[in-house]
């Protein structure tokens, strides 16, 4: 049976004392509240890694990831972090591919590709994110899009690679806007995503793929949408630095 996850995405927030004290309190309420088997992946900029990685320790549904990685394996990148490092620090997970990269540090499928590649060979389990824009989405262009950004992204990967990876389905017109994919929409495009999965690696491997949603996850909506049958949690922005929503969240599982 294939993993439930929420993943938490912090962005570019959270001060090193605010996250370590967020964490904590996230720990707190999930050692005593959470009671079924899902996994919590908190997702933070690279100076809280290490010590997030350290207070997660001990605890098996709880695991930490970077939020990008380059592409090379070491060297005069300036300013960059390697999977590598990442993978120094304890750090479990990695997202790559976010709407917020592509747009923002104009990141390509291709290079989304190769990310995932070294992030694979240094033990990182990608979560690969996908999406349309809310033109693509108003011109009914969104299934010609993913299937587009999955060709490019994902399917270059053997099925060995490919069965590390959790793919996160993020409309961007639902991305920190409140305006959430409807249960059906998510649904029908999570349907669709499997078929492709399945078409290029087996109905096996993907009936053992994890698809989370992302996209103003709330403790509201979460219920529905993770009750859909190809959705398998979710990637949460907003609601992840908040301890209390977080959680309740993650909650939705038990
Ligand atoms: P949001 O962000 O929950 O704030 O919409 C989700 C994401 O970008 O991963």
């Amino acid at each position: 049976m294939r993993a439930k996850i929420i993943g938490a995405n912090w962005k570019m927030n959270m001060e090193y004392p605010a996250g370590v004290a967020l964490f904590s309190d996230m720990i707190d309420m999930i050692r005593t509240e959470v009671t079924g088997i899902q996994q919590t992946v908190v997702c933070c900029p690279f100076i809280h890694l290490h010590a997030l990685a350290q207070l997660a320790a001990g605890h098996a549904a709880i695991s930490v990831g970077a939020e990008n990685c380059h592409e090379a394996e070491s060297g005069a990148f300036t300013g960059e972090i390697s999977a590598g490092m990442i993978r120094s620090t304890g750090a479990d997970y990695v997202i790559l591919g976010h709407s917020e990269r592509r747009k923002y540090a104009g990141e390509t499928s291709a290079l989304v590709c190769q990310k995932t590649k070294i992030a694979l060979s240094h033990g990182l389990k990608p979560i690969l994110c996908i999406g349309e824009t809310k033109d693509e989405r108003a011109a009914n262009l969104q299934i010609g899009v993913l299937k587009r950004q999955l060709n490019e992204s994902v399917f270059p990967l053997d099925i060995d690679s490919f069965s590390k990876l959790v793919i996160a389905y993020e409309p961007i017109w639902a991305i920190g806007t409140g305006q959430t994919a409807s249960a059906a929409q998510a649904q029908e495009v999570h349907w669709f995503i499997r078929q492709e999965i399945a078409a290029r690696y087996g109905q096996e491997t993907a009936n053992d793929t994890t698809l989370l949603y992302g996209g103003s996850c709330k403790p509201v909506n979460a219920k529905e949408l993770f009750s859909q049958v190809d959705i398998d949690g979710g990637l949460i922005g907003g609601a992840s630095l908040n301890a209390r929503e977080f959680v309740d969240i993650v909650k939705v599982y038990n």
